[in-house]
C-alpha cells in the first residue's frame, strides 16, 4: 500500500487530515478510484444506500449581485429576467408533493425581488404539507433569515464559493467575504441546517486554498456541502477562462465526505453538465443527494448560471420510479425520509 492510499485509510478511520495531507491528494491522481471507492464505503457504512430527492424551484433569476463566473449576473444584460408568482411557486410545490417528494428547495438570484412576508406567506403555506424548506436565496440580514426560519424554513444553503479572501472579492465584485461568513453563522446560529460549498476552478485558485476550504467546511461544521466545478459561461467575462476538472471536483467531494461523513453532499449539476454521467459518478463517490428541477420548462431555461444546466434538467426525470431504477442499478434506493442530517446520537 502506497503512501496516499495509508493517508486515505487514516481519513477513513480517524475523519482527520492535516492540510499537508489534503494537499497531497489533490495535486495526484495516482489514487482517485481509490480515494471515491472509500467514500463511497464510508457514506454506505453510515448512512446506508439511501439517495435522498430536492425538488428545486428557481424562483427568480434577478440578482443585484455580480459575480464574474455566473450568468445571472447584474450586468449581463443578455439574460432576460423573471420571478415567479407565489400562486407559480404554490404550484410547482404542490406538483413536487403530489410526485412524494419531501424536500423542496426554493432557489433565487440575490435580490430584494420577493419582500420578506411574500418569502414566508409561501413558507407557511407550503409547510403545510409537512415538507422540508430549503432556501437558497443568498445573504439576508440576521433579521430577515430570523423571520424565514420562524415561518417554517428548515435549511438554508449558501455557499463560501472559496475561502481565499482575495480571489473571493475579486469574482465577487462589490462582496465582503466577512459578510459571507457572518451569514454562514447566523444561519447556523439560527438552527438552520447549514449548506455551503465551492467552486472548483476558479482562475487564480490555488490547490493550497481548495484544501483550505475543505478545512474550514469541517470547522463550521456545515450540514450539507455542494461541490461544483467552475464552468465558463460565454456572457460572463470569465467566458474564456478554461473550464474546471471534474474529477479534481469529485476528489474534493470524497475527502469531505470521508473528514464529514454524516453530512448531506448533492451530486451537482455542474458535474452532469461535465460529464454525462457526472452525477452518477458523484453519488459513487460520496454524495447521496440528488436536486431533479421542478422549474418549468420556460423559466428553467433562462436560470443559467452557467452553460448547460438546463440541458441536464431536461434530461433529468422528476418521477421517483424512474430515478429509482435508474440508481438502483448502482445499489442504490430513493429515501422515503426528508433526509435531515444523519444523527449520531
Ligand atoms: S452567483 Fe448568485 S449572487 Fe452571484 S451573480 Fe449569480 S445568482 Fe447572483
Amino acid at each position: 500500500m502506497n503512501k496516499l492510499q495509508k493517508i486515505v485509510d487514516k481519513a477513513y478511520e480517524t475523519e482527520q487530515l492535516s492540510r499537508e495531507e489534503i494537499i497531497l491528494h489533490l495535486k495526484d491522481d495516482s489514487i482517485n478510484e481509490y480515494l471515491y471507492a472509500k467514500a463511497h464505503q464510508k457514506k454506505q457504512e453510515l448512512l446506508g444506500n439511501e439517495i435522498h430527492l430536492r425538488a428545486l424551484i428557481e424562483i427568480s433569476n434577478i440578482c443585484l449581485q455580480n459575480c464574474l463566473y455566473c450568468g445571472l449576473r447584474r450586468d449581463n444584460s443578455l439574460q432576460e429576467r423573471y420571478k415567479l408568482s407565489k400562486d407559480e411557486i404554490l404550484f410547482l410545490a404542490s406538483t413536487a408533493k403530489q410526485y412524494g417528494y419531501k424536500t423542496i428547495v426554493l432557489q433565487g438570484g440575490e435580490s430584494n425581488t420577493y419582500p420578506i412576508n411574500d418569502l414566508c406567506e409561501v413558507i407557511q403555506k407550503i409547510k403545510k404539507d409537512d415538507i422540508a424548506i430549503t432556501l437558497s436565496i443568498g445573504e439576508k440580514t440576521y433579521e430577515e433569515y430570523k423571520l424565514l426560519k420562524e415561518a417554517g424554513a428548515d435549511r438554508f444553503l449558501l455557499r463560501i464559493e472559496t475561502t481565499d479572501c482575495t480571489l473571493y472579492e475579486q469574482m465577487d465584485p462589490g462582496m465582503s467575504h466577512e459578510n459571507r461568513k457572518r451569514c454562514l453563522r447566523d444561519l447556523k446560529a439560527l438552527g438552520y441546517e447549514t449548506g455551503s460549498g465551492s467552486l472548483v476552478g476558479l482562475p487564480g485558485q490555488t490547490i493550497e486554498s481548495i484544501a483550505d476550504d475543505i478545512l474550514f467546511f469541517k470547522e463550521i461544521d456545515a450540514d450539507m456541502l455542494g461541490i461544483g466545478p467552475f464552468i465558463a459561461h460565454q456572457d460572463t467575462p470569465l467566458k474564456d477562462v478554461p473550464n474546471g476538472n471534474l474529477f479534481l471536483s469529485l476528489k474534493v467531494m470524497a475527502i469531505i465526505r470521508l473528514l464529514m461523513p454524516d453530512i448531506n453532499i448533492p451530486a451537482t449539476t455542474a458535474m452532469e453538465a461535465l460529464h454525462p454521467n457526472g452525477r452518477m459518478l458523484a453519488l459513487t463517490s460520496g454524495a447521496n443527494v440528488l436536486m431533479p428541477n421542478f422549474t418549468d420548462e420556460i423559466h428553467r431555461k433562462m436560470y443559467e448560471i452557467y452553460p448547460g444546466k438546463a440541458q441536464v434538467a431536461e434530461n433529468n426525470s422528476l418521477h421517483i420510479e424512474q430515478i429509482n431504477k435508474k440508481i438502483k442499478e448502482y445499489g442504490l434506493v430513493v429515501s422515503k425520509t426528508a433526509g435531515y442530517r444523519w444523527n449520531r446520537s
